[in-house]
């Protein structure tokens, strides 16, 4: 198949990009670098070093003797999202390049309205392109599983079948998300099931939950195909956070009482998900959810696994929620859609956790400990106007 991975450059676009290369697809890549200017205005970097798109692209060919396309780009921009796939031609457009950090959409109004104009235009001007272009490509979309926030019902993938006042009908499944970033991602499912119903296109869309690791076969075949691995308290991911923490000697941060439960799944599946979504897609009007996630567990639990697994001391440090989320509640969601189409999951294991101590521990002089805070506060805004009065 002929696959464009849009957000190639990101965490997860780039080691899905090899992975679907190395399993014989024809791969493009498309980017705007928008993540690595985050890093410089924000002041941090990834804790591994990575290289430039254009050098991981030679990289690759170099070492498998395969040729990934590149595609510099805003997906803002419409003319050049729909000149991209024209010239490309997808069977299959994989769409990963959004803001995705929740506390950068929750800084002030500059980045909530930053993060809902690139997210939410740039998924528009890709269903967009694909009507214009070819309705037959099939769009596979990251969401994530903060779009359903922790309703105390069972979350299952995507719809919901509701019985009101003695009638049924089969509807989106209500979400409650938790910051600006979620919600961006909300206003693009809608935006896609309406382009599934009305043009008749077909998508996946993958709500997936909190992914943890920096490894997969085919970046381990050399650092210069390494990815990111964000460690800071704005991009960095609960687990690969504690994993910095524990190798540092600091105490792990847990926000809150730590009861707040997530659904969770390692790199190597996330990978894995994508090429079944893309290998097996939805039917044309069809709008399918999967969501992408293999257990749950709540960071309390993440703490302890970190802990236990860590060959020395490890405290854990509460500190007041920075956030506005449930501190205890249910949480149960379906996620058998994946495995139905062949997903084997990776469980967190010592193993996995081992091997990212050794990432940690060889990059540690890279680390700015000061990073690891949270500044951004959910319940009050950084103001420029507050802050002087
Ligand atoms: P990332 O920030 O590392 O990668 C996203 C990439 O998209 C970056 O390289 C960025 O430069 C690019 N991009 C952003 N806006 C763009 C635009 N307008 N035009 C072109 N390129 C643009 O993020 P990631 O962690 O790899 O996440 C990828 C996707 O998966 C995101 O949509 C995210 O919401 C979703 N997701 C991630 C996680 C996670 O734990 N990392 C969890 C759930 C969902």
């Amino acid at each position: 198949m002929r696959i464009l991975v849009l957000g190639g450059d990101g965490y997860l676009g780039w080691p899905t990009a090899l992975h679907l290369s190395d399993c014989g697809h024809e791969v493009a890549v498309a980017d705007n670098f928008a993540r690595r200017s985050y890093d410089h205005e924000m002041g941090v970097q990834s804790l591994v070093p990575i290289e430039p798109l254009q050098q991981r692209v030679d990289a690759w060919r170099e070492v498998s003797g395969k040729e990934i396309a590149l595609y510099g780009g805003d997906l803002v921009d419409g003319e050049f999202t729909v000149g991209m796939v024209r010239d490309f031609r997808p069977d299959a457009i994989v769409h990963f390049a959004e803001q995705r950090a929740a506390p950068y959409s929750m800084i002030d109004r500059k980045h909530a309205v930053y993060t809902q104009h690139n997210n939410v235009v740039g998924n528009l001007n890709v269903l967009f392109a694909i009507e214009e272009v070819d309705p037959e490509i099939h769009l596979v979309k990251l969401g994530t599983m903060g779009e359903y926030g922790t309703p105390n019902i069972d979350i299952e993938e995507g719809w919901l079948e509701v019985t009101h006042k003695g009638r049924t009908d089969r509807m989106l499944y209500p979400k409650k998300p938790g910051s600006f970033y979620h919600l961006s991602k909300v206003h693009d499912s809608h935006n896609i099931e309406f382009a599934c119903r009305i043009w008749g296109l077909r998508a996946t869309d993958l709500n997936q939950g909190v992914v943890y690791g920096q490894e997969t076969p085919q970046t381990a075949r050399d650092p210069r195909l390494a990815t990111r691995f964000d460690y800071d308290a704005i991009f960095g991911t609960v687990l690969n956070r504690f994993v910095i923490q524990a190798v540092l000697g600091h105490p792990l941060t847990v926000y809150g009482t730590g009861g707040q439960t997530r659904g969770l799944i390692d790199i190597r599946d996330t990978v894995e998900c994508i090429r079944l979504a893309a290998e097996n897609p939805a039917e044309r009007g069809e709008f399918r959810v999967f969501n992408q996630m293999t257990e749950s567990f709540s960071v309390g639990e993440i703490a302890k696994v970190v802990a236990n697994s860590y060959d020395g001391a490890v405290d854990v440090e509460h500190l007041d929620n920075p956030r506005v989320e449930q501190a205890e509640h249910y949480y149960n969601v379906v996620h058998t859609g994946l495995v139905e189409l062949g997903l084997d999951p990776h469980l967190l294991s010592n193993t996995l956790i081992t091997s990212l101590f050794g990432v940690a521990e060889a990059h540690k002089h890279r680390v700015d400990s000061a990073a690891m805070r949270p500044t951004v506060q959910w319940r009050k805004p950084a103001s420029p106007m507050r802050d002087q009065g």
